[in-house]
């Protein structure tokens, strides 16, 4: 059996940091907020090269966290894209703001810079970019295009955990960047966790309060807030595996080298790179026309393989309201009816790369 993801092999490789980092929290009962949630905090800023980090519930939250400290809410829109998990447009909604959808490029299945100008109107406030599957949007591009129209940029950089645009680290490309620590992502937690980054201060600063009821002592509640709060434990876990990121991203490089050399000659449409971009392969997702014929092979064969995402947001039923018709977004229909993920994680075997890739070139050649 080759899984897509493999959350127990990581464990054993580093069983007894992760057992001893758990431990000495217990016995400190540092369960919410202490030393370790500090240090990751910290850590993690300084991994991306931010001046800033709060840690908070999850990805979804960091979102939604974000764009409430810009400012944004009822009357709002913030531009992002249909082709992603669902939680962009929920963080959007959470605010009441209205999510407004953009295509995205045929080649490199990210944000269209293009169609985020068009998209712009008077009450567009903010775009969220999204570094799906490991790889960074066109930054230089969307950052000229939303500093023109006076927007504000979040990153969603909940795939792309240490990915490289132009030689600097996802996290510090636009006005706020937002992680999820879901354990199946490059960086993950054994629960739920996110973190905030930015290089403005003041502006972690007031998601760090938004986040714990509005307050930063115990009994003053300067606003009306939330709960979402990374806790002792999952920052325990985090610290440890941080310090491993950089060597499993590589990792994965390595893999996803692999598998674009091999795959070249078979019947699949690879992934594209951008030039100024260096992705950190969160998945690999290849395109064939018959999709579900290949999936039901490789099952057969014991290799899983994914859908990352089957339907893009506006044709999903929960943003139905919206109105989009059907052809609005052709690029994101079209990529969504063709994508597979292959198994990518850092543990996969050479030998199990090459099984993966024999399997998928015997298949395509017969299609
Ligand atoms: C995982 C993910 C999120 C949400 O993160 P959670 O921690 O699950 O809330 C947001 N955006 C993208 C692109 C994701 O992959």
């Amino acid at each position: 059996m080759i899984p897509l993801v493999d959350l127990k092999a990581q464990y054993v490789s580093i069983r007894s940091e992760i057992d001893g980092a758990m431990q000495a929290v217990l016995e400190q009962t540092a369960f919410i907020g202490g030393a370790e949630l500090q240090q990751f905090e910290a850590e993690f800023a300084a991994y991306c090269g931010a001046k800033a980090c709060v840690g908070v519930g999850n990805g979804t939250d960091a979102l939604y966290l974000a764009l409430r400290v810009l400012g944004i809410g009822p009357g709002d829109e913030v531009i992002t894209v249909a082709h992603t998990f669902i939680a962009t447009a929920e963080a959007i909604s959470l605010t009441g703001a209205k999510p407004v959808f953009v295509d995205i490029r045929e080649d490199t299945m990210l944000m269209n810079p293009d169609a985020l100008e068009a998209a712009i109107t008077p009450r567009t406030r903010a775009v969220i970019v999204v570094h799906l599957y490991g790889q960074p949007c066109e930054m230089d591009r969307i950052v000229e295009i939303a500093r023109h129209h006076n927007l504000k940029v979040v990153e969603d950089a909940a795939q792309a955990h240490g990915a490289y645009w132009q030689g600097q680290r996802v996290g510090t490309l636009g006005d706020v960047a937002c992680f999820s620590f879901y354990p199946g992502k490059n960086l993950g937690a054994y629960g739920d966790g996110g973190a905030v980054v930015s290089q403005d201060e003041d502006l972690i600063h007031r998601i760090r309060r938004l986040a714990n009821h509005g307050r930063l002592e115990k009994y003053t509640h300067e606003i009306e807030g939330v709960n979402s709060r990374l806790d002792g434990l999952q920052a325990s876990i985090l610290r440890i595996k941080l310090r491993h990121l950089d060597q499993w991203n590589a990792a994965r490089q390595r893999h996803a080298a692999h598998y674009l050399e091999a795959l070249g000659g078979s019947g699949v449409k690879l992934p594209t790179v951008h030039p100024k971009a260096e992705s950190v392969w969160h998945l690999f997702v290849i395109r064939v026309s018959e999709r579900e014929h290949l999936q039901a092979r490789l099952k057969e064969q014991g290799i899983a393989t994914g859908i990352h995402y089957p339907l893009p947001l506006h044709q999903q039923p929960a943003y139905k309201y919206l109105g989009i018709s059907e052809g609005t977004l052709p690029v994101s229909e079209k990529v969504a009816s063709e994508i597979v993920s292959l198994p990518m994680y850092a543990e996969l075997t050479e030998e199990q790369v090459d099984t993966v890739i024999k399997a998928v070139t015997t298949l395509t050649k017969l299609v």
